[in-house]
């Protein structure tokens, strides 16, 4: 296999993201506790989660450098293949059309490898117990938390489906660094924890930091696989949990499941 230098495209569609996830999450951190707006208390974050802030930092970062070698591995193998095949390098489409139906393409893809993987981390219990169990040990979620992940599962969830979203989708490198830029921020918000009002992703996606909240819940977690846009596959295989938020008397909200309508007669 031939592989080019990296570009700047490149370096930048591996780097950017990683950027993005410290300072969007690093944002929420300086909001503060925002009591009246978390999906859980303080006390109960304290509680559930077992495993410490540091730690969560370093798992992040581990997994981030594992994301940094196989992304630029991936982005300089198909540069260093198209250039031995003798062909051009990807011009930037000029229609904003095009580019926002990449985008949207490359987002069912994620989408849907996303689901059927997380999925089958459950169902699995080798798989859950030795991989995808590290991103559930934080039951009530943050935002920096959001890829804490074992890096086998960061490789297969995140980096190979971030790759086939890139090739299906064609998309440049260019239009990549907005593309992972963008999934990050949406992972990243997914976890925060709270539920802010005018969130541009809460009115934007029914798939959130309430519904993914839902999974990180003990009962949840043969619900709501779907992330990180969409609710689509979870409705169609019948996996969607529907809930309804309502207020906390200490401050806050509750993702709480809706019990299913009873039956008359
Ligand atoms: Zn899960
Ligand atoms: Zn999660």
């Amino acid at each position: 296999m031939d592989f080019s230098v990296p570009s700047l495209d490149d370096l930048l569609g591996t780097f950017v993201p990683i950027a993005v996830y410290w300072i969007y999450s690093g944002i929420y951190v300086m909001l503060g506790d925002l009591t009246q707006y978390r999906l859980h208390t303080k006390a109960e974050e304290d509680k559930r989660n077992v495993v410490s802030k540091r730690s969560v930092v370093k798992g992040v970062l581990v997994q981030q450098a594992f994301q940094i070698s196989v992304s630029l591995l991936l982005f300089t193998a198909v540069s260093g293949r198209e250039a031995s095949a003798g062909v051009p390098p990807p011009q930037q489409p000029s229609s904003l059309t095009v580019i926002l139906l990449q985008f949207m393409v490359a987002m069912v893809v994620m989408d849907t490898w996303q689901y059927f993987m997380h999925r089958f981390m459950h169902v699995n219990k080798f798989l859950y117990r030795h991989v995808h169990s590290k991103h559930h040990t934080l039951v009530v979620p943050y935002a920096f938390g959001a890829l804490y992940n074992h890096p086998l599962e960061g490789l297969i969830l995140d980096t190979v489906g971030g790759a086939l979203s890139f090739l299906v989708s064609g998309m440049t490198p260019r239009t990549a660094i907005f593309f992972f830029s963008f999934a990050t921020m949406k992972t990243v918000d997914d976890h925060c924890g709270l539920w802010l009002p005018g969130n541009i992703f809460h009115l934007l996606f029914n798939n959130n930091s309430a519904y993914h909240d839902i999974h990180h819940q003990l009962y949840g977690t043969k619900y709501n696989f779907s992330q990180p846009f969409f609710i689509t596959w979870d409705k169609i295989l019948g996996t969607h949990m529907p809930y309804t938020l309502e207020k906390r008397e200490e401050g806050g909200f509750e993702a709480r499941p809706t019990p299913a309508l009873k039956k008359i007669n």
